[in-house]
């Protein structure tokens, strides 16, 4: 694949529907860099498609930059800026082959330039050629004769993928590429998407509502919330240290409730230091990672330690356990750990454990979702 990897860049970028309700996009600045993949996540609603559509020029900014290789993009029409879209339901020609699914593009870009030119033959074998190296690609070699109707839905999502690299884009734009395909079929396109990438090295935008596929897949992510960008940094970074407990409880930590006593925040089984400015008897809010807390068996267990929890669930998810404890303030905790390391434990549900949380962040504030 012959592309240049570029940047994005926002700068400022508002957009705004309605004028009585709050912008879809506000005041959004993020860089997507070049050659990796830079997942946009945050829950339905923040604005994540309504960024995807201002890169690609399907809307223009009330307010705001939007840089492709530097270049401010404004006046740059859609299909002068090199970009591949793939949406969730990105529809392909239902009364076309594979192959002409994916040479469309081709043939719709050469009408400007080569109208006659097309006619040739050399100019259609070119084409013929690039098809069958992007069926090759996305792994449907043999595939070139049949309709959508007799693919899969992730088979379909991948001729997409193959129409959206036929123009041999500078960025390519992804918004929730598998959000419409079941569990297995979409952590199997996850890995060959993460495969595709390394091979065409494509700068790519992600947007997805999965935070396991955005930390898997890719090296920057954005997080949106209510149209703003509530963080940026590597998947380790955002996950290690959430900047809000919004942030924190929407890449999966669980919320705990408790108070400063003494500089110390005591929110149920954890105690560290309480957070910068707060006061005695503030309310604070603990936020630990399922797979963060650690459980051992209370072989003796004395009523009313706040370390003590009460198994509510557990259920083994293939190698994994994911464990649902009760705390005696009625706050619940989920709890991911190795399946060896549970049944060591030798405790079931309705017994306690007690609880050990790593790496707590602790906000001020009564944060409840
Ligand atoms: P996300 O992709 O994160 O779910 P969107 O970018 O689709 O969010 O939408 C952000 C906000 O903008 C939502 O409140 C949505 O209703 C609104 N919105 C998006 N597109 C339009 C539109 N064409 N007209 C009016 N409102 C829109
Ligand atoms: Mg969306």
């Amino acid at each position: 694949m012959e592309n240049t990897p570029l940047s994005v860049r926002l700068e400022n970028v508002t957009k705004v529907f309605t004028k009585s309700e709050t912008p879809a996009v506000s005041d959004v600045t993020f860089e997507a860099p070049p050659f990796g993949v830079t997942s946009i996540i945050g829950p339905s609603g923040a604005g994540k498609s309504t960024v995807l559509r201002l890169i690609a020029g399907l809307e223009a900014p009330d307010i705001g930059v939007v840089r492709i290789a530097g270049s401010d993009v404004a006046r740059t029409p859609i299909q002068r800026r090199g970009v591949g879209l793939v949406f969730q339901n990105y529809a392909l020609f239902g009364h076309m082959t594979v192959r002409e699914n994916i040479a469309f593009g081709l043939t719709v870009r050469s009408r400007d330039f080569f109208r006659r030119l097309l006619e040739r033959r050399s100019e259609r074998d070119k084409i013929n050629e690039r098809v069958t190296d992007l069926l090759r690609l996305v792994q449907l070699q043999g595939y070139d004769d049949r309709l959508p109707s007799q693919l899969s839905g992730g088979q379909r999502q991948r001729v997409a993928f193959a129409r959206a690299l036929a123009i041999e884009p500078n960025v390519l734009l992804l918004d929730e590429p598998f959000g419409a395909l079941d569990a297995r079929v979409r952590a199997e396109l996850r890995e060959w998407l993460h495969g595709l990438q390394q091979q065409t090295r494509v700068t790519t935008l992600l947007v997805t509502h999965d935070q396991d596929e955005a930390l898997e897949i890719s090296q920057h992510v954005v997080i949106m919330q209510r149209g703003k960008v509530a963080q940026t940094g590597s998947p380790e970074d955002v996950y290690d240290n959430p900047v809000s407990p919004e942030v924190a409880s929407f890449l999966g930590a669980n919320v705990l409730r408790g108070h400063v006593r003494s500089g110390r925040a005591l929110v149920g089984p954890v105690v560290a230091d309480a957070p910068r400015g707060a006061n005695d008897g503030d309310s604070v809010n603990a936020f630990v990672q399922p797979q963060d807390v650690k459980l051992t068996a209370a072989t003796s267990p004395n009523d009313g330690d706040v370390r003590l929890g009460t198994i509510e669930r557990a259920r083994v998810v293939g190698s994994r356990v994911k464990v649902l404890l009760l705390l005696a303030n009625g706050d619940q905790v989920n709890v991911e750990m190795p399946r060896d390391e549970f049944d060591a434990l030798a405790v079931s549900e309705g017994e306690q454990v007690y609880l050990d949380a790593r790496s707590p962040r602790v906000f001020l504030g009564d944060y409840s979702i």
